[in-house]
């Protein structure tokens, strides 16, 4: 596989305070890479890095073969990058704007195709600020691809959304893998992650703390099945019975807020699952779901644990 995207050791530091702290990976052509982490992780701030806005403190980038700091014009003739609707001229047109951009490139895509891309043919001459906020993320996907490039970079492209506006630009991004582009993205959506990233990397603290296949991630995890029921009534007997049914640390159980006897169980293995769900059908639950892992758990599972590691550090010290 061709490697377009190849971080070592990047730092990105200020002041005092370590954003990114040595971190290392590489996006391969037309695969989708996802950035993931909680608020504050670093993941922006990498991802500026690789786009050239952002100086980092130590380490190295280089993208399609080129170093970030002797080559960056000719990567930005080759990359996209999203900006904020908020990014654009208020007094031009969609079509103004998109004309205008692809001045600024050698190679340009067709303004039109990209508009009719994403059904927005007809807002050819509508302001960015007149138009929704789905059909303003999804120009602001399209103005990246301007200059047909070889890697686009989406930091959260559906945040805000509707579900159903969050369905149409996993379509748009679906579409734009097609054509064979590499795309880096950063989601807080481990929905969204999961249906479109074919791997990611989950960043915490400025550190990455695993990085897979999505689909190898989630079959690595801890308790890879899970059950979530409903009772009619709390019923402490029954949980306790189901704690004792699995074997120490192979199974996880939650109360989860809202409901008063809404619970979720994570299993490590089918026998424990089946167990399980037997004692439970005995109870007539209102609910009973059952199910694999998802990446959000696996999110929760990595995130969870690097917080717990870290306050056991601050107490021991
Ligand atoms: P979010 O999911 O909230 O967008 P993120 O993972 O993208 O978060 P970054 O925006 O990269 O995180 O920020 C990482 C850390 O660096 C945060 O603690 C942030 O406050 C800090 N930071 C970012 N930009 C600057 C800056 N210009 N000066 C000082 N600190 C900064």
């Amino acid at each position: 596989m061709e490697k377009v995207i190849d971080v070592s050791n990047l730092v990105k530091k200020y002041g005092n305070f370590t954003a990114v702290n040595g971190i290392s990976f590489e996006v391969e052509k037309g695969e989708v890479f996802g950035l993931l982490g909680e608020n504050g992780a670093g993941k922006t701030t990498t991802l500026e890095m690789i786009e050239g806005l952002r100086k980092p403190s130590s380490g190295e980038i280089s993208v399609l073969g080129f170093d970030i700091n002797s080559h960056l014009r000719e990567i930005k003739e080759r990359i996209g990058v999203q900006l904020q609707s908020s990014a654009y001229y208020h007094f031009l047109t969609l079509k103004e704007i998109l004309d205008l951009f692809s001045g600024f490139y050698k190679k340009h895509s067709d303004p039109k195709e990209l508009l009719k891309m994403v059904h927005l043919e007809s807002k050819a001459n509508n302001f960015v600020d007149k138009m929704s906020g789905g059909q303003q993320q999804r120009f602001s996907i399209i103005a990246s691809l301007i200059n047909d490039p070889e890697i686009v970079f989406l930091d959260e492209p559906t945040t805000g959304l509707d579900p159903l506006a969050r369905r149409q630009t996993w379509d748009i991004i679906s579409e734009i893998k097609k054509q064979g582009k590499t795309i880096i993205l950063t989601t807080h959506y481990m929905e969204e992650a999961e249906i479109l990233c074919d791997r990611v990397a989950i960043m915490e603290k400025g550190k990455i703390v695993a990085m897979d296949k999505t689909h190898q991630l989630i079959e690595h995890t801890k308790h890879p099945y899970r059950v979530e029921f409903i009772l009619e009534k709390d019923k402490p007997e029954i949980i306790s019975q189901l704690q004792k049914s699995c074997r120490l640390d192979e199974c996880d159980i939650k109360k989860l807020p809202g409901k008063e006897a809404h619970y979720e169980m994570k299993l490590k293995t089918q026998t424990d699952l089946n167990e399980a769900v037997g004692l439970l059908q005995k109870e007539n639950p209102e609910s009973l779901t059952v199910g694999r892992a998802t990446l959000e758990d696996v999110f929760i599972e990595l995130t969870g644990k690097a917080i717990a590691q870290e306050e056991a550090e601050e107490e021991n010290a």
